[in-house]
């Protein structure tokens, strides 16, 4: 055990210094009586995991701008990926700040980037860009950006099923598209309705304790 003579104190764990006085220690250090606390979620890791995904998103934009090069109206693909990268970054963040609130947010975020942009092709001359490219990224970006969440933050099964409804009722928005045949360009809507059902299969797979109280809750 650690003694500080100065105090005249054995001093249990390992410490550096006199948890008292800062001065210097002497003996052997033991196990800290202190239990190990883990955090609920890293911050620090949910920024670096966002920022590095963020960035392969908008280098992959880039990248496929330059493939095609195609002539846009209106956002055009390019930018619906940029505000796609952006609503991204605000589920995530308000994920963090208020967990439960989140979903409720981000169905509001969908909402309100879905009809500003609606209402923008509609007075430019209505190209179908809002519903071709902003909404169904902004969905597949915000599912994503759920996932990334939950996976590093420590939630509730309460939380897990509210989450994974998101991600349902986010994949349902494009399925509505194809089935109306009101997206000119359907791949966008294809790769969100896909990047849902990956994402619920995911969560299933991810949190077995909400998959038993999702088939429990099925079967009243
Ligand atoms: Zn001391």
């Amino acid at each position: 055990m650690k003694r500080c003579r100065a105090c005249r104190v054995s001093i249990e764990g390992d410490w550096e210094v006199c948890p008292l006085c800062r001065g210097p220690v002497e003996g052997e250090a033991t196990a800290s009586p202190l239990p190990r606390v883990p955090l609920v979620f890293s911050r620090r890791r949910v920024l670096r995991v966002l920022f590095v995904c963020s960035l392969v998103v908008i280098l992959g934009s880039f990248a496929i701008q330059l493939l095609f090069h195609r002539g846009t109206s209106g956002i055009g693909v390019l930018r619906s990926i940029w505000l796609g990268v952006v609503a991204g970054w605000l589920v995530v963040l308000m994920a963090v700040r208020k967990r439960r609130n989140a979903a409720k947010g981000t169905v509001y975020l969908v909402l309100v980037v879905g009809g500003v942009s609606a209402y923008w092709d509609y007075l430019t001359g209505w190209h179908g860009w809002s519903l071709s490219y902003v909404v169904p990224i902004v969905c597949a970006s915000s599912i994503a950006a759920v996932l990334i969440a939950v996976r590093v933050m420590r939630m509730e099964v309460g939380d897990h099923i509210v989450y994974s409804g998101l991600i349902g009722l986010l994949g349902l928005v494009p399925i509505l598209f194809l089935v109306f045949g009101w997206a000119p360009n359907p791949i966008a809507s294809w790769v969100c309705v896909a990047i849902s059902a990956v994402g619920l299969m995911r969560m299933l797979a991810w949190f077995p304790e909400a998959r038993r109280e999702l088939a429990k809750r099925l079967r009243l």
